[in-house]
């Protein structure tokens, strides 16, 4: 069978690599100009690339470092103990170990408990599916208090989903306490941040090679602008650079972004696929001849600030430099995605020279404002009711993407994950006539 995977991101790149390794023909296509999606790295000028977006891998997670070792990478896993914190009205607070936690100043004693047990009772719960008909707001007061609530979660929340969280589940509270708390581990306690030393683009990279390798292809610059359906079956997919056929296409593309190829589809599916909302994300990046601080993470509570957190890392192949990332989620409506670059930058720069006066103009040495339209799914409440199939309502058309790992964070850990089980779900497919490949 010839399959396509549409869209070279991690998910795309996995399930190829997956499919191939079982002995399938695939094509990934990908419109951009490389592969990687969030995993693709930003060119700067001196020749200097940067990881667009913040990556490191958890400790606790399993198929990604089974891919790693699969792929040879193992060497270029690093690890080291790195502290993070938060900035709570100007001063910062280390939130490395237990200690600090239990003396975590701006909140009393009594709130201190109900935050210890706000995260025992995430551990212990193991069914989701109340969580899933619960606002998150309410299960936090209701196991943490009010106080807590105002001063912990609501800042959390209002980052994460630009203030418009009435409607999420506490599955997402759930998921993220778990990895979490997961995350503090060993005999002192100490965060350990664990990446890929060339970036996270390696791993997608390695995966590439290993694709070609087994006589596949990977087309980047090739957008799929139709999949045609007849008589409920894909048909031929429309690039901008030629029509191609297919035994079965995977499409490993944001939900709305799928309802824009189906222009012969059912109405009715296309507009349950258009409507799917997502975050956005902006997320400034600078790279910096020295770190600012000795944080890894420092969450911002203040719900002034233009972006929610400071994540600083090593730069992937230059010792002397560090890249800081200043992110910024925005729901479907939030209107800065349309800002100019030279804005956001002023506008992020005034409230990042507030948390480090130190930061000098002469340490920066370069700028970019990084931007994605479709990051993250937005869950509502009921949400596993709303999940997008694998399987869609066309033979041979199938979807994998973020939006199914629900309710686990959309991490690369889950990522990979589904994209191993979308592999097998298709590996049992009935298999397909096989059409010619034709170029237009
Ligand atoms: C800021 C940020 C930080 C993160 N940090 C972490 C982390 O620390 N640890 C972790 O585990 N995970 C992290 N993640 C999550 C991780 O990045 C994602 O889970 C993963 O990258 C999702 O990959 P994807 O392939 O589903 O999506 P994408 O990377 O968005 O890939 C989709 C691809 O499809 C292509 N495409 C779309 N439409 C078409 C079309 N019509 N034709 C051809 N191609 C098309 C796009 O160009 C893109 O390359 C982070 C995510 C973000 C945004």
């Amino acid at each position: 069978m010839h399959i396509a995977v549409i869209g070279g991101g991690l998910m795309g790149m996995t399930l190829a690599y997956f499919l191939s390794e079982a002995g399938q023909r695939v094509t990934v296509l990908e419109q951009g100009s490389a592969i990687g999606g969030l995993h693709n790295p930003a060119q700067l000028a001196d020749n200097l690339s940067i990881p667009r977006y913040p990556h490191n891998i958890h400790p606790g997670d399993k198929h990604i470092f089974k891919l790693i070792n699969q792929l040879g990478l193992q060497d270029e896993v690093c690890r080291r103990h790195a502290p993070s914190g938060l900035v709570h009205h100007g001063d910062i607070y280390p939130l490395r170990s237990i200690w600090d936690f239990l003396t975590f100043r701006p909140l009393r004693l009594r709130d201190r408990l109900r935050l210890g047990q706000t995260i025992l009772q995430a551990r212990l719960t193991n069914d989701w599916h109340t969580l899933d008909q619960i606002p998150v707001r309410d299960w936090l007061i209701k196991i943490g208090g009010k106080s807590n609530f105002e001063r912990v979660w609501a800042p959390l929340l209002e980052a994460k989903f630009d203030y418009d969280y009435d409607d999420v589940p506490a599955t997402f509270i759930w998921s993220w306490l778990n990895r979490a708390s997961t995350l503090r581990g060993g005999p002192d306690l100490h965060t350990s941040l664990v990446y890929l030393r060339r970036g996270p683009g390696a791993l997608v990279e390695a995966m590439a090679d290993a694709i070609r390798a087994r006589g596949n292809e990977i087309r980047v610059q090739t957008r799929v602008r139709e999949i045609e359906i007849h008589d409920n079956q894909i048909g031929q997919l429309r690039t901008y650079s030629g029509i191609l056929d297919f035994d079965m296409v995977a499409a490993a593309i944001p939900t709305p972004e799928l309802s824009h190829l189906l222009l012969t589809a059912d109405e009715t599916y296309r507009q349950s696929l258009s409507k799917a909302p997502y975050l956005g994300l902006i997320c400034p990046a600078l790279v910096v001849d020295q770190p600012a601080s000795e944080y890894w993470t420092l969450n911002l509570t203040d719900p002034s600030s233009p972006f929610s957190s400071i994540v600083t890392l090593p730069h992937p192949d230059n010792a002397q430099y560090h890249v800081m990332y200043l992110p910024k989620y925005t729901a479907p409506e939030n209107d800065w995605m349309g800002v100019p670059d030279s804005d956001i930058l002023e506008a992020w720069m005034i409230r990042l020279r507030q948390v480090y006066p130190n930061l000098k103009p002469e340490h920066i040495k370069h700028a970019v404002v990084n931007r994605t339209r479709y990051v993250d799914p937005l869950h509502a409440l009921n949400a596993k009711e709303r999940i997008p199939a694998v399987q869609t309502p066309y033979e041979g058309l199938y979807l994998a993407n973020t939006s199914q790992v629900y309710p686990e964070l959309p991490t690369s850990e889950a990522v990979i994950a589904h994209a191993q089980r979308v592999a097998r779900q298709l590996l049992a497919q009935p298999v397909r006539h096989t059409l010619s490949s034709t170029a237009a």
